[in-house]
């Protein structure tokens, strides 16, 4: 544990400024605070409203993330008002966050977190708050106290496990008042609070206790094999990614109950956690539950541990895990009614982490940041059970307390307060041909609209600048960039395996990639003739294949959305390679639709024409044909289009990309079979039989 605090990037800084700064160093270490967790604040004079000098509290907003900590993220509030409360027997978390808010200096401002009365009530000027992996692996033992004390000495205050809420505030307050010389107070189950006269010696305090904690388990690991030692070998990577891939669609349908609240997985294999999954011990440490309450909010309270003889046989994999998936759901019933008060409504019963000794495991969760946050909570779970393991053996809250972690009102009620989910909310799509035109603007539109999407291209390089762009303007952590040839089957199988990794499956393709070879059949070399093909139709046909395959497994439906063009149905001369390949994907799309009817998989057509704007289709050389073709010059070629369809419109990517979204989400879910036409109208292609 590394002391990052620097005299000089400290010096002249403000009081408020020093928090910040103090709050970033804590946050810059993940093994003290993930995701939003830990606090700290810092006592100080202001002036209010009226300009009356008052003893406020800069207090971290609840919900705000320590490393990227800004001076707005401290809200102040009166102290007069807070210390009060200390006299109090119990205050609910409601009454107590609607009192909270009426103490708030500036109205309006971050709403403050809800260990803000543990900081009240404590005398020192600045107060420091974590979660840190080393002190959890002392206190979530079978003799916490006893840990404490021997790895941090004796001036150092324990207290037993409570919820967050007034009663823990208060509890810490009175055992640090009763301990003047104290140096900080263990919270059981929970973290470390240390304090001091300004930021520098609260965060000093915190940073030595830490460390102090962090030795004391290195020297007891010295000679144990961490949980016990090997116990089931890792496959090689490509095996795993490979059976992994395979089981994918089948466990995301097992975790999926009704479609309703289907769940998105991300595969994760790496070193720490196949040693974990692949240990003697950990099966049984597993079981003992999640660390503290705010990493059990993310993990649940157990991962789904499933063993089989020869993690290699997928089938056998496939059953075990759609058994023991059941197997939890109901235990997690069988928990939840035997703990829950009348009325309470049960939350999703699947697990969050499933993990396969010899595999790894995958993270489940609505989006790609609540799967990011469980990911690297469950590394640092991981990492406390590990501790916990070398002093003594690893324990956690009992059943009761976990469930009041899970069922706490206040988590609840934070829940109701989330906005209704987006259109493509948890689900996935595969755009081909997405770098550019068509494809870039239809992965922003699904992106925009709640999906995660696999972005595929030729161009590797252009599909990674579009994922990038379509992320940082759309949805973080919601697009992955993919090499790919339409025309390979081994690439289209590469393309799909990496998409079912990085998140559980394959709701929505969109077919996409195309290219325009022109030239009149006299002149057509078989070459040109077999290129399109291969692109135009074979193309559709492999990824179209790849796709139905993962969502018949899934079974949870899904759309397939083929971009075609208007020369399917009004070809056009000295197009013959283009409009017979296209004609061809037309078809296929069809048969797509009329094969997956009783799957509940759609299969839509959409035909655009004339979309220049960052098109990778109209290179020069088929610019300056067409215009011959049409005895227009060629920068009149574009405005020849738009005049010869009945809106005279010009079509953008964003027109094309707005029919996908239709037929891709459950507004167009009776429709299937069908072309719609973005073409400003173009009568001769009029759809028609
Ligand atoms: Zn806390």
């Amino acid at each position: 544990m590394l002391n990052r605090w620097s005299q000089t990037d400290a010096q002249g800084l403000s009081d408020l400024e020093m928090l910040a700064y103090q709050s970033r160093l804590v946050g810059a270490d993940p093994a003290l605070v993930v995701w939003g967790g830990g606090n700290t604040s810092l006592k100080v004079s202001r002036r209010d409203f009226r300009g009356h000098e008052v003893r406020a509290m800069l207090i971290k907003g609840s919900g705000s993330d320590m490393k990227a900590a800004q001076q707005k993220d401290f809200p102040a509030v009166r102290l007069e008002d807070l210390l009060p409360l200390f006299e109090r027997g119990e205050m609910s978390d409601e009454e107590m966050v609607a009192y909270m808010e009426r103490c708030l200096l500036d109205p309006g401002s971050p709403r403050p977190s809800i260990e803000t009365l543990l900081h009240a009530f404590l005398p020192q000027a600045s107060v420091v708050h974590s979660h840190a992996d080393a002190i959890l692996s002392l206190t979530n033992t079978s003799n916490p106290t006893g840990m404490v004390r021997a790895a941090l000495g004796g001036d150092i205050v324990v207290t037993p496990y409570l919820r967050p809420g007034f009663l823990l505030s208060k509890r810490v307050a009175q055992a640090a008042l009763s301990r003047p010389k104290a140096k900080g107070v263990v919270l059981l189950n929970h973290g470390l609070v240390t304090w001091g006269a300004d930021p520098k010696a609260s965060y000093d305090t915190h940073i030595e206790l830490v460390r102090k904690a962090e030795e004391f388990i290195q020297q007891r690991a010295v000679g144990k094999l961490p949980f016990g030692g090997v116990k089931v070998e890792p496959l090689s990577r490509e095996e795993r990614r490979r059976v992994a891939a395979t089981v994918t669609p089948g466990l995301r349908s097992a975790l999926s109950a009704a479609g309703e609240s289907r769940t998105l997985l991300r595969f994760v294999e790496d070193d720490q956690v196949l040693r974990f999954t692949g240990s003697k011990e950990g099966r049984e440490v597993a079981k003992a539950g999640a660390a503290t309450p705010d990493h059990l909010l993310n993990t649940k309270r157990v991962p789904l541990w499933v063993e089989v003889e020869e993690p290699s046989h997928e089938a056998e994999l496939r059953d075990a895990l759609e058994q023991d998936a059941e197997r939890y759901r109901q235990e997690y019933t069988q928990w939840f009614r035997e703990h829950a008060v009348p009325g309470l409504g049960m939350r999703d019963p699947s697990p969050r982490i499933i993990t396969v000794p010899g595999l790894g495991l995958w993270v489940g969760g609505r989006d790609a940041r609540a799967i990011e946050a469980a990911s690297d909570i469950y590394h640092h779970t991981i990492a406390i059970m590990a501790g916990a393991q070398s002093v003594d053996v690893y324990s956690s809250l009992t059943m009761k307390d976990a469930f009041e972690a899970e069922y706490w009102p206040l988590e609840l009620y934070k829940l109701t307060l989330l906005p209704p989910e987006a259109e493509l909310a948890r689900k996935v799509a595969f755009v081909t041909g997405a770098a550019r035109g068509i494809g870039r603007a239809v992965a922003l539109r699904l992106v925009q609209a709640g999906a995660h999407v696999a972005l595929a291209d030729l161009d590797a390089e252009g599909a990674k600048d579009a994922a990038a762009q379509v992320c940082n303007e759309a949805g973080a952590g919601r697009c992955i960039a993919l090499p790919l040839d339409v025309a390979s089957p081994e690439q289209v199988a590469a393309a799909f395996q990496e998409t079912v990794l990085a998140f559980g499956g394959v709701d929505i393709l969109v077919s996409n990639a195309g290219i325009a070879p022109s030239g009149t059949l006299d002149q057509l070399s078989l070459a040109q003739w077999q290129k399109s093909l291969d692109v135009n139709a074979t193309g559709h046909l492999l990824v179209g294949q790849e796709a139905v395959r993962i969502m018949r497994e899934q079974g949870l439906g899904g759309s397939l959305v083929f971009i075609a063009t208007k020369n399917v149905l009004a070809p056009g001369r000295g197009f013959g390679a283009y409009s017979a390949a296209k004609a061809a994907e037309a078809q296929l799309a069809r048969v797509f639709a009329l094969e997956n009817g009783a799957y509940g998989i759609r299969s839509n057509i959409v035909n655009p024409d004339a979309v220049f704007h960052d098109s990778g289709l109209w290179s020069q050389e088929l610019r300056e044909e067409r215009a011959r073709a049409h005895g227009v010059p060629v920068e009149a070629l574009e405005d020849f289009y738009r005049q010869r369809n009945l809106l005279q419109a010009f079509v953008t990517p964003r027109d094309v990309a707005e029919a996908v979204l239709w037929l891709a989400g459950d507004r167009s879910a009776k429709t299937t079979g069908c072309i719609i036409t973005v073409d400003g109208g173009v009568p001769e292609a009029f759809p028609r039989e």
